[in-house]
């Protein structure tokens, strides 16, 4: 099967990160394109970092290890791996095996715990985002806003993650627009927690993917995951 033309729609991803930055007077240089890579073959991330990419994002620490860290073709390749999804507490060991640049997706106490303990062990500092759950919503993932201000004097007194701001993923609608109040009140809780926890740095919000990543930069944005507007439509989400 031919590839998508992975180089053309990077380039057309970082053009519109460029016009939604300048729109609202910021610098297309203080935002970081995270390539979202799950379900697709390795082929397709050698594509990217041919054409310049270098930050990755997969939602599934085995398959991040199995394509990036046990694959003998991404031996040597040049590449930031971002870990975005939920992690399993029996997948914890697999995801700090990844060595990733950051992890996007602490989203409860046990599973911050346990990537501590384990970095602990290993002697290493974990870079993470707290994933909140703007919308409230039952299927989604990540902190209600009154739980993690209630928890954050524990998470940040762990002493092997390093938190450096937000994450979340609104619910799915097609117009982007739906998007905006929940990347507002993302901003928002960013701008409070900053004021009341002044010891951590919160200077990172990673919302925004490829149908709504223009409105996250508008609001503010400073980390965005797109897949499908770079490799094309995947199986499943
Ligand atoms: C899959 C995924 C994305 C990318 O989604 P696209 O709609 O393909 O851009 C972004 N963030 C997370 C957490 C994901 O799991």
């Amino acid at each position: 099967m031919p590839l998508p033309p992975i180089a053309e729609n990077l380039q057309s991803v970082y053009n519109r990160i460029e016009t939604a930055a300048r729109s609202v007077g910021r610098r297309p240089e203080e935002i970081i394109l995270v390539a979202v890579s799950k379900t697709h073959p390795w082929d397709y991330v050698a594509a990217a970092i041919a054409a310049g990419q270098l930050d990755f994002g997969e939602n599934r620490p085995e398959e991040a290890h199995a394509k990036f860290v046990e694959n003998p073709d991404a031996a040597g390749a040049n590449f930031r791996l971002h870990l975005i999804g939920p992690i399993q507490s029996r997948k914890a060991k697999v995801a700090l095996a990844c060595n990733p640049v950051l992890i996007h997706s602490i989203d409860r106490m046990k599973i911050a715990r346990k990537l501590d303990a384990l970095a602990g062990r290993q002697g290493v500092v974990l870079d993470a985002l707290l994933e909140v759950n703007v919308s409230g919503e039952a299927s989604k993932h990540g902190w209600s806003p009154d739980d993690l201000r209630e928890q954050l004097p524990e998470l940040l007194a762990l002493p092997h993650l390093r938190f450096h701001g937000l994450m979340t993923i609104p619910p799915y609608d097609p117009d982007p627009e739906t998007a905006r109040p929940y990347f507002i009140a993302l901003r928002e809780l960013q701008e409070t927690l900053a004021a009341d926890f002044p010891e951590s740095d919160w200077s990172q919000l990673s919302m925004g993917m490829s149908h709504d990543f223009e409105v996250a930069i508008a609001e503010g944005a400073t980390i965005v995951r797109v897949g499908t507007a770079i490799f094309g439509p995947r199986e499943y989400k």
